[in-house]
């Protein structure tokens, strides 16, 4: 049997084993190597010098309501110890798992288990795998070239703010000086290129034969990190993904933007593509993630990173009459049936809507000042349009339904074909540049628009 056969998490399991101290009246009691986890992130109210219920506490019954809760915090955490372990266990629970994602997402088959293998390479050992990885595919060039097509995008959206006409002096001011702080990295951490500084992202034990155990040694390991780091200064040099995600991220709480090297690479980006790929790839991810610090849960923290009003009302509630418009078009977006929620996918709109306006004029500007680009040999289209296309691209995905319907119910992104249809259509330049007759669908008379 597993470790997992020896848990005893059930509340009608007997008293504790002698020498054990009796649980609190209505804690859930946990045993075995899942008590050792589940206790390791404990900390006591009383270890902190700051107010008392401003730290990180242990669950109690309290939060689920009361009445029958203990059972159903036993259950809740014992799933979620399941859910997280089960991959690495023996085919019939493997087998288990693929059930329940043929039925969530539609998966045809089970992963082949050298993708398997290499995933939870990844996942485990992120960094180390990340070393190797900007040594082959990420070049000091590159990550200039990236880094000056950041600034040329942040140099629009000054631009755009003091263009805006809804927004009052002071609020542009708050803006402006947000965009000044927004902190940019690019490419993988420093430390990456020390090969004894990546050694001790992993001081756990890894044995070739007891590959369980090394999973459950480096979930310990980090999670000893993440308690290492309560009452902390805040590192706002570190990196949530590793060099090699094709990701990226904004962080409100740090005004900090990510672009790992695994994301600057074709089809999204190539130092030798021609620049209208570049900036309809890459280029509107980077205006997506700095028009995430203006969105409607971004534009709440300010320059520092602190959850500080810094709108004025009067522009604020033209911020959020504008958001409104947004909302409704995506509400009116459906799929297999299915309303896309407009409301909670509202950030990721914004962002998208943005970011598409930010790197078109961004481009305009580098043939501004390099001169238009020569036609693509047999293409018959145009550059102007070609970034359209690449924009396009980024979102080019094939899903089941199943994987449509619960991305509809959970996810902070509406299903990628609005993404791209919602943007263009809400920005005149795409209209103009594939002539689509005025208030046609892709060219409507009202458009939405708040950056
Ligand atoms: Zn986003």
């Amino acid at each position: 049997m597993g470790p997992l056969g020896r848990l005893s998490c059930s509340p009608r399991e007997p008293a504790p084993e002698r020498g054990e101290p009796a649980p609190e009246r209505d804690e859930p009691e946990f045993r075995g190597p899942l008590k050792e986890f589940l206790w390791l992130v404990e900390v006591r109210k009383t270890d902190s010098k700051h107010d008392k219920d401003s730290g990180p506490r242990r669950l109690s019954t309290d939060d689920f309501g009361g009445g029958g809760a203990t059972r159903i915090l036993h259950n809740y955490l014992v799933w979620r110890v399941v859910v997280v372990l089960s991959e690495h266990l023996s085919p019939p629970f493997r087998e288990a798992l693929h059930e329940l994602a043929r039925e969530m997402e539609g998966s045809d088959k089970p992963q082949e288990l050298a993708r398997v293998c290499l995933g939870q390479a990844n996942r485990h050992f992120g960094m180390a795998l990340g070393a190797l990885f900007v040594h082959e595919h990420f070049s000091a060039a590159s990550k200039a070239k990236v880094q000056q097509l950041v600034e040329d995008i942040k140099y629009i959206l000054g631009r755009r703010l003091e263009e805006l006409d809804w927004m009052d002096a002071e609020t542009k001011a708050a803006a402006r000086a947000k965009l000044q702080y927004m902190m940019v990295m690019v490419g993988y951490p420093d430390f990456l290129l020390k090969p004894e500084a990546v050694d001790k992202e992993y001081e756990f034990e890894v044995h070739e034969k007891t590959y369980f155990k090394n999973i459950l040694n480096s979930i310990r390991f980090s999670i000893q990190l993440s308690v290492k780091k309560i009452r902390q200064e805040v590192d706002k040099s570190t990196w949530l993904l590793p060099p090699q995600a094709l990701n990226a991220y904004y962080l409100p709480n740090k005004n900090q933007m990510v672009f790992p090297a695994g994301i600057l690479q074709p089809t999204l980006y190539d130092p030798d593509f021609p620049q209208s790929l570049n900036y309809g790839g890459i280029g509107t991810i980077i205006g997506h993630e700095l028009t995430h610090g203006y969105d409607d849960w971004g534009g709440q923290y300010d320059r520092s990173g602190n959850l500080l009003h810094w709108w004025t009302e009067a522009s604020y509630s033209r911020f959020l009459r504008k958001a409104e418009c947004i909302v409704h078009l995506y509400d009116n977006f459906t799929v297999y049936n299915q309303r896309v929620n407009g409301k909670h996918t509202l950030g990721e709109n914004i962002a998208d809507m943005g970011g598409l306006k930010l790197a078109y004029y961004a481009y305009q500007k580098w043939v501004r000042e390099h001169g238009p680009e020569h036609p693509l040999h047999r293409l018959k289209y145009t550059h102007n349009q070609l970034f359209f296309i690449a924009f396009a691209q980024n979102w080019c995905i094939k899903r089941r339904s199943q994987s449509i319907y619960l991305q509809v119910l959970t996810d902070k992104h509406a299903p990628e074909h609005y993404r791209v249809l919602g943007s263009v259509s809400q920005f005149e330049e795409f209209g103009r540049a594939f002539h689509c007759p005025k208030d046609s669908p892709m060219n409507p008379a009202h458009k939405c628009s708040v950056w």
